[in-house]
């Protein structure tokens, strides 16, 4: 998915002095955006936020439905970072520049490795009841300029606990690992609860975790955490327990805390502002991002860059 805003803002992410520093129970806020057209769908954004942009590499969480919608999203290019696309109900169409087309359901992982370039387009079949979340992971230094790649894994592991289906979506938890290709540790699943069923997760306590309901309600490290806000959960942990308080979904994110600064603006993750002046451009006239073949209608056009100077802030206010 693209970022549609018409303004988007730029965001200084990562860097070690934002990192969490042991266990926390913080509730972010997201905020509502509008994804354009008449029949645009409506997102919670819970990252990038204003108190924390990051959890370990995840630097975008948007959350979408159930709503009766129609995803239409226009060919637009990304750097620099991941793309993680995962359906709860609805069905979504993605093309590239690579020449991938890839119809994913729900429980089936589209992952885009946009690496130095890459364009897509994201459309749903029609009008249909559309639930899923759309994520960025940022790449690290090392791995930013590769060329791009793109991933379809219609089946991931399992972990079936009593009561709870933990599906291991990217990296690592409960001694599962996602075979979708990732660039720094990390965790991403998703928990399937019965009604009133408790998990304990063992976790990594280097890693930093956040959690967001995306139906039902749980508690979540005794927190009470229903669709809307994102949980932070810090770090230095060992375990994590969970309780339905209704048949839930929740996603658990986490990820060793990314130690490099990055820049997102738009759909690019760079390193400064100048670099992303330069993708900016780059994609405004077209060569580097390529072309995607398929769909009906222009590309999205980059909005314009704002004047102000970056000003480097941590990921934690
Ligand atoms: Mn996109």
């Amino acid at each position: 998915m693209s970022n549609l805003e018409r303004d988007p803002r730029e965001t200084l992410c990562g860097g070690r002095r934002e990192a969490g520093e042991g266990p926390a129970r913080d509730l972010l806020t997201g905020r509502d955006v509008v994804l354009g057209g008449p029949r645009g769908m409506k997102v919670t954004r819970t990252l990038p936020n204003r108190d924390r942009r990051m959890v370990g590499a995840w630097c975008f969480v948007d959350h979408y439905g159930p709503e009766p919608a129609t995803m239409r999203v226009p060919p637009h290019p990304h750097t620099g970072l991941q793309t993680v696309s995962w359906l709860l109900e609805g069905e979504v169409l993605h093309r590239d520049s690579l020449g991938s087309e890839q119809l994913i359901s729900p429980g089936q992982l589209n992952l885009m490795t946009a690496g130095r370039a890459i364009s897509h387009s994201e459309e749903s079949p029609g009008e249909t009841v559309l639930h899923g979340v759309q994520l960025w992971v940022a790449l690290p230094d090392a791995s930013r300029n590769d060329a791009p790649s793109f991933e379809h894994h219609p089946v991931l592991p399992v972990l079936d606990l009593p009561g709870v289906a933990v599906t291991v979506i990217a990296g690592e938890l409960g001694g599962l690992t996602s075979p979708a290709r990732v660039h720094t540790p990390l965790a991403g699943a998703e928990m399937a609860f019965d009604d009133q069923a408790r998990v304990t997760l063992p976790v990594r306590p280097d890693f930093e975790y956040a959690a967001l309901t995306l139906s039902g309600g749980v508690e979540a490290d005794g927190v009470d955490l229903d669709p809307g806000p994102l949980l932070y959960l810090g770090s230095g942990r060992s375990e994590l327990a969970f309780r339905a308080r209704r048949p839930s979904r929740v996603l658990l994110l986490g990820g060793e805390p990314f130690e490099e600064e990055i820049v997102m603006w738009w759909n690019f993750v760079g390193r400064s502002h100048e670099e992303i002046e330069r993708f900016r451009k780059e994609w405004s006239e077209g060569a580097e991002f390529g072309t995607v073949d398929g769909f009906d209608g222009a590309p999205l056009p980059a909005p314009a860059l704002p004047a102000t100077p970056l000003k480097p802030r941590g990921r934690h206010r």
